[in-house]
């Protein structure tokens, strides 16, 4: 068997320390001892200064990076050897190298490791250090009270950069050097190590410790400062909340700052609810329920029917939809929030300041309101692509997630462009519905961000449905000035004809930036608008939650963001909270639906973090036998060994809800055994959820255990 260079190093370092520690050289490095023999090394050193410097630092850098005790009692050697300067100068540049070494062979040896193990966890940590390691790092050398060498270890394990740590160790250690080499320069006053550092200077160093940090506050604090250097700041304001845009992220805002009493403003241009109510969620749902009833009306058989038809118009399909926005409307309206406490304004805002907001009302009116903090809730919009061709398409022929929904006649050749959830859920729509439905997807498969066989269940089911799927295809132009226009598509070099009726254009979402005060302010953006992790933009009184802010586009992640910018706009500078993304869950309402919390196998591999794999097949579940919906999976992925849940995807009926309990399990860090000694109702979908726990412990049966008891029930029927 080869060792691993590693077990080398491990190997020397343990039998390095075994000789210290058994031959007991710690007692050559006590305070007692380097006191005794003072005049020796004096001796020694007058006659060899430069052999005795080299062999000190040698010797420093030794102790250090092999963390034993006794740096402490050289350090003051080396102010009775050298002197203040030299022996500051020696100490300096030995005990920086040798905790470079120490971090260094920490890292070697345990950092990938504790990296693996534990990076989803360390994510936050690591993120940290990338941004402020240095500064954390300073903070802790100047505060000689935490151990040298402990500091030397973790931060090994950390993804600090090795000049950083080198660098900052040099600079922060120098204070505590200084003391200690000063103090050391007058060795046969010190009695004892602790009676060096007084509590005075303990305390003094403790502040220099704080220092730093107190320095960055002071930094963001101007950098603030510089922001708002151009406006005048009122003295008084009319308002401690204005919300821009009355969708998701802003309805929850509101509710939030009037539920806490604060005086609030909601500005909504459009329609109340925004995109979810009127052109996003509750639509394409309502209307994905009546395909669904077509498709099983076709599956009619499946079911022990003879056959089925139904009659159905588009139009009324469609109006069913409005119907059903108009049901719903009540919860977003006006009259609702004005009842929670909020003032909602229809109309158009502006920021003007950073404390003043334009609004244009419906009726005309200009109104300018100051305000405390703004949330920024405008949402985003569909992006059409620069595709030749496209902008010359009709009002009915180029359609995107905002106008489809008035649509009344059925498009009877569709194309959809884009393999993403909106795409993939209305081409199955549409399809069921009765237009002849072609998906194109550039990349190689359509719901890219799951894992591949996600995507060939979804993809395999649409072409079952009579759906043309083709990915790898990339839409180049439209073209056709008469009555018949193709869509040009390519792939590997070829192109391909596809005649339609309509396009409907679902390659993505980009946030609303423009045309509200965003650029003349000097609000920071890039795709949305650049927040912290308290949502906050560059102006620090000024917020932005919802698909405006990203990364996430969904109404629960808007609404989750919307909470922490109600609460820190309202309450900041007193108390702030940091956004928590930790568990975040979404599904593709495709059918086979699809499901999804924390991580897939693609990310897992990505991020190196180690995993293993549980599938439980839902061909195998008795409800969903009886129920003719027989097919997907449940898969969870854990931590080697552990019942730690690290991601799930469900594939199949209702995956939506059935994710609901993995998403309780990994915000409370449930384990799979928890779940799996958790009665579930027989006979429901939910079963699922405990028998993917069960596979999981039937692989984690402890087998050595087994075969005793085995031996034992032989011994007990004699
Ligand atoms: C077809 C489709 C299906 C979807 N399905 C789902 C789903 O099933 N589940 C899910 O979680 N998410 C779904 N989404 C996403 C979801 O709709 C959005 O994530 C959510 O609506 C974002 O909310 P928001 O408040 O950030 O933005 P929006 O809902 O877009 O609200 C922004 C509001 O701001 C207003 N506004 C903008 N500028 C101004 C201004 N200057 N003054 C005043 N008002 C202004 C706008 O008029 C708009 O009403 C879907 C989206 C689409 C398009």
């Amino acid at each position: 068997m080869r060792l691993d260079k590693r077990w080398w190093l491990l190997m020397g370092l343990v039998l390095l320390l075994a000789l210290f520690f058994g031959l007991d050289l710690g007692r050559f490095l006590s305070l007692a001892a380097i006191k005794s023999s003072q005049a020796d090394l004096q001796a020694w050193r007058a006659g060899q200064p430069v052999l005795a410097a080299l062999l000190f630092f040698v010797g420093y850098v030794a102790v250090t990076a092999l963390s034993l005790p006794g740096a402490a009692a050289m350090t003051l050697a080396a102010g009775a050897l050298f002197g203040l300067g030299w022996g500051t100068l020696i100490v300096s540049f030995a005990s920086s190298l040798g905790a470079t070494l120490a971090f260094l062979a920490a890292r070697w040896l345990l950092g990938g490791w504790v990296q693996s193990r534990f990076g989803d966890r360390l994510a936050a940590l690591n993120a940290g250090i990338e941004k402020d390691g240095g500064f954390y790092l300073f903070t802790l050398r100047l505060v000689p009270v935490l151990p040298f060498f402990v500091i030397n270890l973790v931060m090994g394990v950390t993804t600090l950069r090795t000049w950083t740590f080198y660098w900052v160790s040099q600079v922060g250690m120098l204070a505590g050097t200084l003391v200690y080499v000063n103090a050391g320069t007058q060795l046969a006053r010190i009695e004892s190590l602790s009676g060096i550092v007084s509590p005075g200077v303990l305390g003094s160093l403790a502040l220099l410790g704080v220092f730093p940090l107190v320095t960055r506050k002071a930094v963001e604090m101007f950098q603030a400062r510089k922001v708002y250097a151009r406006f005048e700041k009122p003295a008084r304001f009319d308002r401690n909340l204005i919300v821009i845009g009355g969708g998701s992220a802003g309805l929850v805002t509101a509710y939030i700052a009037a539920a806490i009493k604060a005086k609030v403003t909601l500005v909504e241009k459009h329609a109340m609810g925004g995109d979810c109510l009127n052109t996003g969620c509750v639509p394409s749902k309502a209307l994905i329920r009546s395909a669904k009833f077509l498709s099983h009306v076709q599956r009619a058989k499946e079911f022990g029917m003879r056959g089925a038809t139904v009659d159905f118009d588009f139009g009324e399909v469609m109006e069913r939809v409005q119907r059903v926005i108009q049901e719903i409307e009540p919860h977003d309206s006006v009259q609702r929030y004005t009842a929670l406490g909020v003032d909602v304004a229809q109309g158009t805002a502006r920021i003007v300041s950073p404390w003043a907001v334009e609004i244009t009302h419906h009726d005309g009116r200009v109104q300018t309101l100051t305000t405390r903090a703004i949330v920024v809730a405008a949402g985003a919009r569909p992006f059409v692509p620069p595709i030749p061709g496209l902008a010359s398409l009709g009002p009915h022929e180029l359609l995107t997630s905002d106008n489809v929904w008035q649509l009344r006649q059925r498009p009877e050749r569709l194309v959809v462009l884009g393999g993403g959830p909106i795409g993939s859920e209305l081409t199955q729509t549409f399809a069921r519905l009765g237009s002849k439905v072609t998906q194109v997807e550039m990349l190689p498969r359509i719901l890219v961000r799951e894992d591949p066989e996600v995507s060939e269940l979804v993809a395999e089911r649409f072409r079952a449905e009579g759906i043309t799927v083709l990915t790898g295809h990339k839409a180049v132009r439209v073209q056709g000035g008469g009555l018949e226009k193709v869509l040009v598509v390519e792939a590997d070099g070829h192109e391909k004809h596809i005649p339609f009726d309509a396009i409907l254009v679902a390659v993505g979402r980009v946030a609303n930036l423009k045309g509200y005060g965003l650029e003349e302010l000097g609000v920071t953006t890039g795709r949305t608008v650049d927040v912290n992790g308290y949502l906050q933009t560059n102006f620090p009184n000024i917020y932005a939650a919802g698909d405006v802010a990203g990364p996430y586009q969904f109404t629960h992640t808007a609404a989750h963001q919307a909470w922490y910018a109600a609460v820190n706009a309202l309450f900041d500078p007193f108390k702030k909270f940091r956004a928590d993304y930790r568990v975040i869950p979404w599904a593709t309402f495709v059918e086979p639906e699809v499901a999804r919390v924390g991580l897939n196998e693609l990310e897992a591999k990505e991020g190196k973090i180690p995993y293993e794999v549980t599938v439980y097949g839902l061909d195998d579940l008795d409800r969903a036998i009886a129920d003719s919906e027989a097919h997907g999976f449940v898969k969870v992925l854990t931590v080697p060994g552990k019942d730690r849940i690290l991601g799930v995807t469900i594939v199949g009926e209702h995956a939506g809800d059935l994710l609901a309990e993995y998403v309780l399990a990994m915000k409370h860090s449930i384990g799979l055994n928890k779940i799996l000694g958790t009665i579930h109702t027989y006979p429901t979908l939910a079963e699922a959820n405990k028998y993917a726990a069960g596979n999981w412990k039937r692989a984690h049966a402890p087998q050595a255990l087994l075969a005793w008891v085995e031996r034992f029930h032989a011994w007990r029927r004699g």
